[in-house]
């Protein structure tokens, strides 16, 4: 019957674009009158068991970690779009202009034309953006384990301060490879670092949820700490947005554009003249321990640590992919949806099972889906808990993989659903939209009347729709529900 309704619910939502006008039209009469009187989502009660209760990903936990990755999302799409940094990483615009006659013996004009390559050109910033964000990250990480974090209560360590955004992200797709982590935290000595709880319950503090892009505000504290312990200013984004202020031969500003220069010839020669920029490489330990004196100059010596892009450092691949998955839970969505608690506490099921699969099929590549994928990944970000949980559970470390091809997946994929159609009877994908998710809340309520439990399901939905779109279009206040 789920199937089914599904389908009933999938064709009414193909010609809403109209009726959704109208409802949102309609919505801007009856909207709230204080922020106080606005609907919250998500909803606060999904971060109740944001307090690691267990060595096992919770509720509050994959809220939050769908929350960050939001903020993960802006901050991309925002760099793409900034013309600071097209300023200050000298992504230039050719605007070709042809010549054109209107008619067949009319004089030709002049047509200006847009430059065909203008947006994947400005995809250089979001390298270059991540090739320093990773030197930052190495930095803090030595620093972080060598002063920065307390020891917790329990197992595993508590940092003593949030990271600036950038080097959240940097640490997140990171831990997203665990053997890999796991290497360089040997290969530096790292031990405590590897230990740390991911912060959940201060990310949860640092982000905006009424905001449409999920601001990560980095707290006072953690932005002082930061400063006077790395020399450097928190806001990455914000320093380079500033830098295009800066004259042209001033010491930073030619040191960022060199470096672009250098990302967009990665072929280059090594005796071209004037290409080859000023980078003396300098090792990370060294960097760690220079003293330094003002922020400016601490980020000039950071850009020599830069490798050249040639070969891009593993670890700005780890969050390139990542942003894969980033797009993908944006599309989903899940953090605005009405049935976002049941979406999760069913994923978290699911990821039990999945689980259970790797001790009854050692030998089998698993495949997760996106819902599972989420939790999985909420459970890896807290390295030696995972590792430990996995070890008890399956008898093995279980590593995560995510550079493998597109058809090797495909083929995982299509076992996996084998294996757990026959291990637990149900169908392993299947549609995650809002509408199907709210639907299966209202099933497991048992609902008898069929016709009724369509209806709520799509007033329910065309209603947290109306609101996201009114949150994007930056209405002051929400719409309230009739
Ligand atoms: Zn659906």
């Amino acid at each position: 019957m789920a199937s089914h309704l599904a389908d009933i619910l999938h064709a009414s939502s193909q010609d809403t674009t109209t009726h959704l006008q109208k409802t949102l039209t309609k919505s801007k009469s009856k909207c709230a009158t204080s922020a106080k009187e606005e609907p919250q989502i998500p909803d606060p009660k999904l971060f109740t068991s944001l307090q690691p209760s267990s060595n096992h990903p919770n509720i509050g936990q994959c809220a939050t970690h769908l929350a960050l990755l939001e903020a993960f999302f802006h901050l991309r799409l925002n760099i793409l779009k900034s013309s600071e940094l097209d300023t200050v990483f000298n992504v230039q615009k050719v605007n070709k202009t042809i010549y054109k006659s209107k008619w067949r013996h009319s004089k030709r004009q002049p047509v200006k034309l847009r430059d065909p390559n203008w947006d994947e050109k400005r995809n250089i910033k979001w390298l270059l953006f991540l090739s320093i964000a990773v030197a930052r990250f190495q930095v803090w990480a030595i620093k972080v384990n060598a002063e920065g974090i307390v020891t917790g209560t329990g197992q595993g360590m508590e940092l003593y301060q949030l990271p600036p955004i950038d080097i959240l992200m940097v640490w997140h797709a990171f831990l997203l490879n665990p053997l890999s982590f796991k290497k360089y935290c040997k290969d530096l000595q790292l031990v405590k670092l590897r230990r740390v709880l991911f912060p959940w319950p201060r990310i949860h503090k640092a982000i905006n949820p009424r905001l449409s892009t999920f601001n990560y505000d980095l707290p006072i504290g953690a932005s002082t700490w930061f400063r006077t312990t790395l020399n450097l200013k928190p806001d990455l984004f914000d320093t380079l947005k500033k830098a295009s202020k800066l004259p042209v031969d001033s010491p930073l500003a030619k040191s960022l554009s060199n470096l672009a220069f250098c990302a967009t010839q990665t072929t280059i020669e090594p005796t071209s003249p004037d290409s080859a920029p000023a980078i003396e490489s300098l090792t990370i330990a060294e960097m760690a321990s220079t003293p330094l004196f003002d922020s400016n100059l601490s980020l000039l010596t950071l850009l020599r640590t830069i490798p050249d892009f040639s070969s891009p450092s593993p670890l700005v691949s780890n969050v390139q992919r990542q942003s894969l998955f980033v797009d993908k839970m944006h599309r989903q969505l899940w953090i605005r949806s009405p049935s976002a608690h049941g979406t999760l506490s069913r994923a978290i099921d699911r990821y039990e099972r999945f689980i259970k699969l790797f001790s009854l099929y050692p030998k089998t590549m698993l495949v997760p889906t996106l819902d599972i994928d989420l939790v999985w990944h909420t459970h890896q970000l807290s390295a030696e808990q995972y590792e430990t949980y996995m070890r008890e559970r399956t008898g093995r470390y279980i590593n995560h993989d995510d550079t493998i091809q597109k058809n090797t997946l495909g083929n995982g994929m299509d076992r996996t659903a084998n294996i757990w159609r026959v291990e637990f009877g149900e169908d392993y994908e299947g549609c995650r939209c809002w509408d199907c998710e709210v639907l299966k809340d209202e099933l497991e309520r048992d609902e008898e009347d069929v016709e009724k439990l369509v209806e709520r399901v799509k007033s329910t939905v065309e209603y947290y729709r109306v609101v996201e779109i009114a949150r994007r279009k930056g209405w002051e206040f929400l719409p309230l529900r009739e």
